[in-house]
């Protein structure tokens, strides 16, 4: 059903807030896939069709139409005066498309979404050597890349080092584990904050639920924060009421 779903246009994305912690001022969405199923539908979860999409291929033009109307609903939010960063998640597989560099190029001359207000998040396997090339020319169009959910694979320091990456995003599960991992997870933690803010990255803390965690993260040095505490994912017209 999803080929027909794609042409129909059910996917869209919600967007999350991302907020700057210091003083708690939204500066940034990450774009979340939704299927907007017709009536009577189970609403699916984002995780099981992009899974899916991922197996079967269908992600590469499904990841390109919800980039182009994450690109479009940023520079409709400029043009309201918001001058938010979109951040958008990207497929290991769309990072094995030759041409991916140009067609995001297009897509942000087409929408009007300046390169340096998007950002796109790669997943740390997917920041790989394997694909460094096409890293390079993502980041020469002068977007940011952010490596996400760090803490949930191998947490390789070198690709920040080796890598045009702008930002890097702390996996939820991270922070969750600092209350019951050895006291030296917080300073491991800490001092990787200290590297990236060396190396100019810029780090956000995920699925920050309670005001506990999101005092730790503050603590710690991150950046940004997104979760459920601040705002869960929603259709834009929702994000527009907290943009003021
Ligand atoms: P992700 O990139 O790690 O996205 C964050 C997920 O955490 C989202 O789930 C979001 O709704 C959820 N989340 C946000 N705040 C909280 C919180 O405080 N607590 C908890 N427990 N969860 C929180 P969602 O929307 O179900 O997306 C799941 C995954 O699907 C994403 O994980 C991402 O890997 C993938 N995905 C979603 N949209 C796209 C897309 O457009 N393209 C690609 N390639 N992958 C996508
Ligand atoms: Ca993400």
């Amino acid at each position: 059903a999803m080929p027909v779903a794609l042409a129909k246009g059910e996917f869209v994305p919600h967007y999350q807030p991302l907020y700057r912690l210091s003083d708690l001022k939204v500066v940034g969405v990450e774009a979340l896939a939704r299927w907007q199923r017709p009536d009577g539908l189970p609403a699916l979860n984002p995780q099981q069709f992009i899974d899916l999409a991922e197996r079967t291929g269908l992600i590469r033009p499904l990841g390109r139409a919800l980039l182009e109307q994450a690109c479009r609903q940023g520079a409709a939010w400029r043009e309201e005066g918001h001058d938010l960063l979109v951040s958008v998640n990207l497929s290991p597989l769309q990072l094995g498309e030759p041409g991916l560099a140009a067609e995001v190029a297009d897509i942000l001359h087409r929408t009007g979404l300046p390169a340096h207000r998007l950002q796109l998040e790669i997943t740390e396997s997917a920041a790989a050597d394997q694909h460094r090339d096409r890293l390079r020319e993502l980041a020469a169009l002068g977007l940011r890349l952010a490596v996400d959910d760090f803490g949930t694979g191998y947490a390789n320091l070198t690709v920040l080092s080796r890598l045009p990456v702008t930002g890097l995003k702390v996996a939820g599960e991270l922070v969750a584990d600092l209350d019951t991992a050895a006291p030296a997870a917080a300073d491991i933690l800490r001092h990787t904050i200290g590297l990236c803010h060396d190396l100019g990255i810029e780090v956000t803390a995920e699925g920050l639920e309670t005001e506990a965690r999101e005092r730790l993260v503050s603590e710690l040095g991150c950046d940004l924060g997104q979760g459920y505490l601040f705002a869960r994912p929603a259709p834009p017209a929702e994000i527009g009421v907290l943009l003021g």
